[in-house]
């Protein structure tokens, strides 16, 4: 499909007093028309960062973009106003947060908020805004709707909020949605509600979405294609049956094992042993090498490129590379 969002070599880099924390370091991930990408990682790999980059909203954080670009509908993100980003913010890409209480406005009640979003980008009355907001609250599976609309943000649960800011999201109708653990904090029947109404408003308005998520199960219900990140950089890519029944890159194994099997019960996960290194321990090579079951002497030495293994799957891992003549 057409590229919607071409996300190329981006580079975002935290600076402390000392020392760089490459977050993102050199990523390229294309997300389609219509299509659901999902970015998966264990926390601290950079995907997070890779949504706020997109956003341009790393301004309350010490990082910045230094590199790449962020081609959306052929416009690079990077090189706009504050300006111009402001209107595409919330309009043409919407993003639903870990931590609603971030986006939602303190002072406002939910109605009112939810109202003028409403009003904005589909064009109603103040009647028909209202219907269509309670409706919303309801589609997303709030008891209550019509009194939640005058309650204020504070007076709701954490995960009542987050299903506000994603009623808030889909009614602006975003041709991209950027989802960042939309459903972590839900409990397991709501999450379901959840991921249905996110399908059903992509099929409607054929918006894109990019799911940030470390829950392998959400990717197989939702994604079409599939990014696996690995301290800062893309380790594996490709369509999610592959990734499922294909994967290459030892870390993208590791994560397919920690699923819990369906019907089995009381079994202790494997789990990829170790963390993501601190940023001052980052080895030379591959940066998976101190967890990685497979690693050889030359994965300590020299990190390896991201290769294409056919035309749809690509991985970095020396595994796949071949070995320069001796
Ligand atoms: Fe493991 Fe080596 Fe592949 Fe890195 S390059 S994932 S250490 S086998
Ligand atoms: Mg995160």
């Amino acid at each position: 499909s057409k590229a919607l969002l071409e996300i190329k070599e981006l580079r975002t880099h935290f600076f402390s007093d000392q020392r760089v924390v490459k977050a993102v370091d050199g990523v390229t991930i294309k997300v389609g028309e219509g299509e659901v990408v999902g970015i998966v990682g264990e926390s601290g790999c950079g995907k997070s960062v890779t949504s706020l980059s997109i956003m341009r909203i790393l301004k309350d954080t010490p990082g910045k973009i230094v590199g790449g670009e962020i081609e959306f509908e052929g416009r690079d993100l990077i090189k706009l106003s504050e300006k111009e980003m402001r209107a595409i913010r919330g309009n043409e890409i919407a993003m639903i947060f870990q931590e609603p209480m971030t986006s939602l406005n303190p002072v406002y009640t939910i109605g009112k908020q939810l109202v003028e979003v409403i009003q904005l980008h589909l064009k109603k009355n103040q009647q028909e805004a209202k219907g269509h907001a309670i409706h919303m609250l309801e589609l997303v599976g709030i008891p209550r709707a019509q009194e939640i609309m005058n309650e204020y943000p504070h007076q709701l649960s954490g995960g009542m909020r987050q299903r506000v800011m994603i009623a808030m999201a889909m009614s602006c109708q975003p041709k991209l949605l950027i989802a960042d653990e939309p459903t972590t904090a839900l409990d397991v029947t709501i999450q379901a509600q959840i991921l249905d109404l996110m399908r059903e408003i992509r099929k409607e308005n054929n918006s894109s979405i990019l799911l940030i998520t470390h829950d392998l199960g959400v990717v197989a219900e939702m994604c079409d294609r599939v990014v696996i990140m690995y301290a800062g950089k893309v380790v594996e890519e490709s369509d999610v049956y592959t990734i499922f029944e294909n994967p290459k890159h030892p870390y993208t194994k590791g994560l397919l094992d920690s699923i819990p099997k369906l019907g089995v019960k009381n079994v202790r996960l494997a789990s990829i042993s170790g963390n993501v290194p601190a940023p001052d321990e980052m080895p030379k090579g591959c940066k998976f090498a101190p967890r990685c079951p497979n690693a050889m002497k030359e994965c300590w030495e020299r990190e390896p490129e991201l290769k294409a293994l056919d035309e749809n799957h690509t991985a970095r891992c020396w595994l796949y590379e071949e070995k320069e003549a001796q």
